[in-house]
């Protein structure tokens, strides 16, 4: 493991790059933009809408949203800077966290519609079980609902414009093959997003009807819709700290009492339980937890420098000692013992020395 020269992004982040310095790519991005013309690309979005205008008699434009602080930035600009009536589309997360429903609510309540959907829970959990054993991640069911339903939503609604929050991607380190376009395809959310997992494998278990929430509309059903997909990043430059004051100014969000587990922020991805295992997943798969994730983007903001957040990554990345397992074994109604070996049996090797009470030790120091 080589781990980023500026921030600490390690080489096994899935698609990452690096420069000659040692740089990755995230960190090459972030003083890029420095230079980014980003008034041009305002305007950019600016003709877009224009171009789609829907003179008023229906929503103009469709914002997936958590709660989180990133959705509140979105919505709020979109409707306050650019004049647009959004339509926001929420999916209840596995396991949802109090204070992050709070937030939605707060959301809602700062002047927006909001179209929330509960997906059957019961086939919910059993393929995050599923894609936890397989995949080694148990956030993916929710992820491929996320898909289905916003984009099934915006083709029932016939809303064409469906604005994300940021391409992760470019931000914190992989693809940038969309570095210089503000749209996404239905092909990038499958291979990219959902890693190439089809939901469609699940109809041997449940029928079509049972799994709509689930399945991607066609590539043919998403053209003719006229659907086009954006990143909000690539039209303004992405902060997650800016958008957390905006949160906080104007869509009532607040920021939880206690600290995230496994991290020092208290801000970010405050929605759901499912997020801390699909966090220590990461961890063990990759060798990088969701403090890394955090303290990357506080380098690059010039908030942390690297040695801080070394000892910051050192105390909290590791949260084995800390994850309450017998929560999760409840939700996914299995036992405490085939969860762990569920779990662990992602370790990857090469990073990581386990001993047969799952302790890890790791194999790369962090410099
Ligand atoms: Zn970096």
């Amino acid at each position: 493991v080589k781990h980023c020269t500026n921030c600490l992004m390690p080489s096994t982040r899935p698609r990452i790059t690096f420069d000659a310095n040692g740089v990755c790519n995230a960190c090459q991005w972030s003083s890029e933009k420095k230079k980014v013309d980003w008034s041009s690309r305002n305007q950019e979005l600016i003709n877009i809408i224009s171009n789609n205008k829907t003179e008023g008699e229906q929503f103009d434009v469709l914002v997936p949203v958590s709660g989180g602080k990133d959705s509140c930035y979105v919505s709020w600009n979109l409707k306050h800077n650019f004049g647009l009536t959004p339509l926001l589309v929420h999916i209840e997360p596995p396991m949802p966290r109090v204070d992050g429903n709070k937030n939605l609510d707060n959301l809602v309540s700062s002047g927006f519609d909001c179209l929330k959907m509960a997906t059957n829970s019961e086939i919910n959990r059993k393929i995050a079980y599923q894609e936890l054993k397989d995949f080694g991640d148990p956030l993916l069911s929710w992820m491929i609902s996320v898909r289905s339903v916003v984009f099934r939503t915006a083709i029932n609604y016939k809303i064409k414009l469906v604005m994300w929050g940021e391409d992760g991607e470019v931000e914190y380190g992989g693809l940038t093959t969309n570095k210089d376009t503000g749209f996404n395809s239905l092909d990038y959310h499958k291979k990219v997003y959902l890693s190439g997992n089809d939901p469609a494998k699940y109809l041997n278990a449940y029928t079509q009807a049972e799994l709509t929430n689930w399945l991607l509309p066609s590539e043919e059903e998403y053209s003719q819709a006229g659907i086009k997909s954006m990143h909000y990043n690539y039209f303004d430059s992405w902060d997650p700290y800016k958008n957390f004051e905006v949160a906080k100014k104007y869509c009532g969000f607040e920021e939880s009492e206690s600290r995230n587990s496994g991290t020092y922020t208290n801000f970010a991805q405050t929605d759901s339980y499912m997020f801390d295992l699909h966090c220590f997943l990461m961890y063990l798969k990759f060798g990088f937890g969701r403090c890394t994730a955090d303290a990357c983007i506080d380098i690059r903001r010039g908030a942390l420098d690297r040695e801080q957040a070394i000892s910051l990554v050192k105390m909290f990345d590791d949260i084995s000692n800390d994850l309450d397992l017998t929560m999760y074994a409840e939700y996914f109604e299995c036992n405490i013992d085939e969860l762990k070996a569920n779990i662990y049996k992602h370790t990857n090797l090469e990073l990581f020395d386990i001993d047969s009470n799952n302790k890890l030790t790791r194999k790369f120091d962090i410099r």
